[in-house]
């Protein structure tokens, strides 16, 4: 190999190693449902994936049997919350099943229409903790930057449902403008979480500004891409976008995939992509009821993940934004499914639990009680078959 090879100068396309068919046989190819008659070039192209999106009960009808409960919810819904689906994730959908995993996060049910009293406006505070709009500054070393307001599908239990999908609410350059200005005069943070709604709904050219900008400011150590479109649009994994999202390393990519069914060989392509280009990919499942409120499902999403080369990062438990609570679990539901992952599974495959506490306070873990208790140097264990251990802690 010549010594002279640059760092990123590696042809990523051309992979030098294969995956064996066994393991690439677990991620079938997404069906093309009403659109198999469309031709590859436009089927994998980003830009017709997000111009041919579902987004009325009409367009709908032609590609899973309504029920009469999904067409009163979405005349209910569509003035706060838009529906959007992309072809791609909406050929995943089960077309007679209306409790099919993939449907419900994306058509819109009755329990939309229902705000519980617990429900909030602003859940997590997160327009309190907003030192200028668009940045939210919580932590002490990192922020979350909002660069957009749109996703390429909106999904139903969205925590932002408020401004996601109201397009006047967009950040406008003099707002990126003035949220890197303060991220450039606070050099206390290190780490910037770029989020939106999706961020991959900006173009190329504009998340290049963003990170070139943040670049330029030396006590930025990583950024993490909180985005969605691994999940709901993986063609938008194109080579142009990651030849521009390399020359910005280290950076981080946070998904969310909520469901194995999800896997497709299209969101395996496009994690190897990235992967392959030196992203480090983690997942934050949501817990939602009817979806994935389940430790055999989340068991099998965790191995499917590490297999995409995702390491499953947070579960979150469901926020108390409005018309939401009807994917909302019991505390107990969350705990249930780490003890099933504890131990009986890769220590890679079990993520942290938290709560995003309401009101601002920030994520809060969750963890099943492993400590049973201290007699003087004594402590009290039990491990994942509730076998009880003691360790000694030094006598000094
Ligand atoms: C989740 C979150 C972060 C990132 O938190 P980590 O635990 O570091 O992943 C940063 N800022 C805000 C406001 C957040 O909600
Ligand atoms: S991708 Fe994220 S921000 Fe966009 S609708 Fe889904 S949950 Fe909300």
């Amino acid at each position: 190999m010549s010594d002279n090879k640059r760092d990123g100068e590696v042809n990523f396309n051309q992979p030098e190693y294969t995956t064996p068919n066994h393991i690439l046989d677990r991620f079938p190819v997404a069906p093309r449902s009403i659109w198999s008659k469309v031709e590859d070039k436009d089927w994998n192209n980003w830009i017709w994936q997000q111009q041919q999106r579902v987004r009325n009960i009409e367009m709908l009808s032609k590609v899973i049997n309504v029920t009469e409960e999904e067409k009163q919810a979405y005349d209910g819904s569509v003035e706060m919350f838009n529906m959007s689906i992309t072809p791609y994730y909406a050929s995943l959908m089960d077309a007679d099943d209306p409790n099919c995993p993939i449907r419900m996060q994306a058509v819109p049910k009755l329990g939309e229409l229902h705000i519980s009293p617990e429900d909030l406006e602003d859940p997590l505070a997160e327009e309190r903790d907003m030192p200028v709009p668009g940045l939210t500054h919580r932590y002490p070393d990192r922020v979350l930057f909002y660069t957009t307001h749109n996703c390429a599908m909106y999904c139903r239990f969205c925590t932002r449902k408020r401004k996601v999908s109201d397009p006047g609410s967009a950040a406008q350059k003099k707002q990126l403008d003035d949220a890197l200005e303060y991220i450039r005069t606070h050099k206390e943070i290190r780490d910037v979480v770029i989020s939106g709604g999706d961020p991959l709904s900006n173009s190329d050219d504009r998340l290049d500004y963003i990170l070139t900008s943040l670049r330029a400011m030396p006590h930025i150590e990583i950024f993490r891409m909180g985005t969605r479109n691994l999940v709901t649009l993986p063609q938008r994994i194109t080579d142009d976008f990651i030849y521009m999202l390399r020359k910005h390393h280290p950076v981080f990519v946070n998904t969310h995939y909520n469901h194995p069914k999800e896997c497709t060989r299209e969101a395996y392509d496009a994690c190897r992509r990235l992967s392959d280009a030196g992203v480090v990919i983690s997942n934050q499942m949501v817990l939602l009821k009817g979806i994935n409120d389940d430790p055999k499902i989340v068991k099998e999403l965790n191995h499917k993940l590490l297999m995409m080369r995702v390491r499953p990062y947070y579960i979150y438990q469901c926020d108390l934004s409005q018309g939401i609570s009807h994917f909302r679990t019991p505390i107990e539901k969350g705990l249930e499914i780490i003890e099933n992952l504890r131990g009986w599974t890769s220590g890679l495959a079990v993520p942290h639990l938290v709560i995003d506490a309401p009101g601002g306070g920030g994520k809060i873990p969750i963890l099943p009680q492993y400590f049973l208790g201290k007699t003087g140097k004594t402590v009290k264990l039990r491990n994942y078959k509730k076998k009880e251990f003691t360790y000694v802690e030094p006598q000094e």
